[in-house]
């Protein structure tokens, strides 16, 4: 090792020829899941699709090769660092990519920064130590003990004019596979390393201060009548990447709803998700646009308004990526495990917690309209054999281990399964709760986020690009219980609620305000399942 160290230490190269080192093994340690992606969408027969590869190598090497020439001329030992940080990144994106079937864009870079240490935790594995080392760490070593005849700086800044302009040659040139790059910019730029996490990562913290602008309050509401007969409970339960195709209740041949069973659920028709993130479709659910709504949307969500309306709000999580809100009770599973003092504690690990003596809570809220809100993590994967206390383990074997392809499909499927029934348990404990409720009119809405993949197509977890995203990953779950008083308030049933179609991020918000007999300008009935008169339901 000494003598190697030694050997690199006298090694003496130009930087033209650094450069193209670094650019040369960029395209071939960590192309390929682009290459990947880029020959099956190439036809090699055509000398058309022989240019676009042929582009796509060039591409890469005359950014990569004017980004380091340009900061070469600021400071060679800045890019020298630069390079060493890129290529350990780049080691594990590709470890990522490769592991778990991803793309690196700007929602997945979202939902990594707002990871708790918890969940990124369990998507690390030990074999990440093996590409990190060989990718990352000795290249790492190289970049930086090796030394460089360094032109003067005005040669540095002139390589990496030259570049751009070797690049804008050869794009006007080929300015005819334009079509090809917009045809498929979207995946490519998620495939892409260094750029698909630097670009991202950008538009990551543009998209966060734009959401931190200050947030435009909704229309004034009204209740329909200023006292309700008797106290309302709404609570709205937000699932974490249950797909609809595993629930039993929704046709699944395997009995993933054993405890809601009973409990005369109105079962929606499946219905499509806004997104396939978390953040983006809780943004949705939130916002009285629902789908329509532009992903920067800025209006208060749903909770901010109810709580400025006068009703007490409660926001229990076991998750993460909630819009800013403002509530009256803000609960992480930890607070409340903290908040424990019984000899029965929940563990804080496991959904249950979000229920834990919620009952309680509610009947001691003094309000007549209460709002709960609960975050489920649901089947968030890969850990899912993690997302149920081990006596849950109902279907088996099950896949233990975070590198989900080293599993068969059907213990990947098994502890997938054993999160759905698990957060079946806990949504019939929550309805035991609520019926336990005196002179309350009670309501739940149960809504999953966005699917998942299991493996369909070489397709694991969520966040797919949404124009193409596999249906998995946008068919969701939407059910609804209503206590027997309200149904006979509002005279209704769960036959007469149910829709042809589901919208099942479009209902929650005016759902709600329906439920409490809310009204203003925002409000519309057709997205109302509880307001049977108006056409649309
Ligand atoms: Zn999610």
């Amino acid at each position: 090792m000494q003598n190697f160290l030694k050997w690199l230490g006298a090694l003496r190269i130009s930087l033209v020829s650094f450069v193209m080192i670094v650019c040369i093994f960029n395209l071939i340690a960590f192309q390929s899941p682009l290459l990947d992606y880029a020959l099956t969408v190439s036809d090699l027969r055509s000398s058309g699709g022989i240019i676009q590869i042929i582009s796509l190598q060039i591409l890469q090497i005359c950014l990569l090769a004017a980004s380091l020439f340009l900061l070469s001329g600021l400071s060679v030992s800045l890019m020298r660092w630069v390079v060493t940080v890129l290529f350990i990144c780049n080691a594990f994106g590709l470890y990522f990519m490769i592991s778990y079937g991803i793309e690196i864009d700007r929602s997945m870079i979202a939902n990594v920064l707002n990871t708790d240490s918890r969940e990124a935790t369990e998507l690390l594995h030990i074999s990440v130590i093996v590409p990190t080392f060989f990718l990352g760490l000795v290249p790492a070593l190289f970049v930086l003990s090796i030394n460089l005849d360094v032109p003067k700086r005005v040669w540095r800044f002139g390589y990496g004019i030259g570049s751009i302009l070797i690049l804008a040659i050869w794009i006007t040139m080929t300015s005819f596979t334009m079509l090809w790059y917009d045809n498929h910019a979207s995946r490519m730029g998620g495939k892409i390393l260094p750029w698909s996490y630097i670009v991202n990562t950008a538009r990551h913290f543009n998209r966060s201060a734009l959401d931190n602008r200050e947030q435009t309050l909704l229309p004034d509401g009204y209740f329909l009548s200023e006292k309700p007969a008797k106290r309302e409970v709404v609570v709205l339960v937000l699932g974490e990447a249950a797909r609809a195709d595993n629930f039993s209740l929704l046709g699944y041949k395997k009995n993933t709803n054993p405890f809601t069973k009973d409990h005369q659920l109105a079962i929606f028709p499946i219905g499509l998700s806004c997104s396939t993130n978390t953040i983006s479709s809780a943004a949705c659910i939130f916002t009285h646009e629902g789908q329509q709504a532009p992903s920067r949307t800025k209006f208060e969500p749903l909770p901010s308004y109810l709580t400025r309306h006068g009703i007490k709000t409660i926001y229990r999580t076991n998750n993460s990526g909630p819009p800013p809100m403002t509530v009256n009770i803000y609960q992480t599973t930890k607070d409340i495990s903290d908040s424990c003092i019984d000899t029965n504690c929940p563990s804080g690990a496991y959904d249950d917690t979000l229920i834990w003596n919620l009952d309680k809570l509610l009947k001691e809220a003094n309000a007549d309209r209460v709002f709960v809100t609960l975050h489920l993590t649901g089947s968030h994967g890969p850990a899912y054999y993690k997302k149920y206390p081990p006596e849950y383990e109902h279907f088996s074997p099950v896949c233990k281990t975070v590198q989900i392809a080293k599993c068969t499909r059907q213990e990947l499927i098994n502890a997938y399964d054993n999160t759905i029934r698990f957060t079946d348990q806990v949504i019939a404990n929550l309805i035991s709760q609520l019926k336990s409720l005196e002179q309350t009119n009670a309501t739940m809405i149960y809504v999953s986020d966005h699917g998942q993949s299991l493996g369909e197509n070489g397709y694991y977890l969520h966040g797919a690009p949404i124009a193409i995203a596999p249906p998995e990953q946008r068919r969701v779950p939407f059910m609804v219980w209503m206590s027997d008083s309200f149904k006979k308030s509002r005279n209704l049933t769960n036959a007469s609620i149910l829709t042809d179609i589901t919208l099942p991020h479009d209902y929650p918000f005016h759902s709600v305000m329906g439920a409490f007999q809310m009204r203003s300008d925002i409000y519309k009935p057709h997205f109302d399942i509880f307001n049977t008169r108006s056409g649309g339901s």
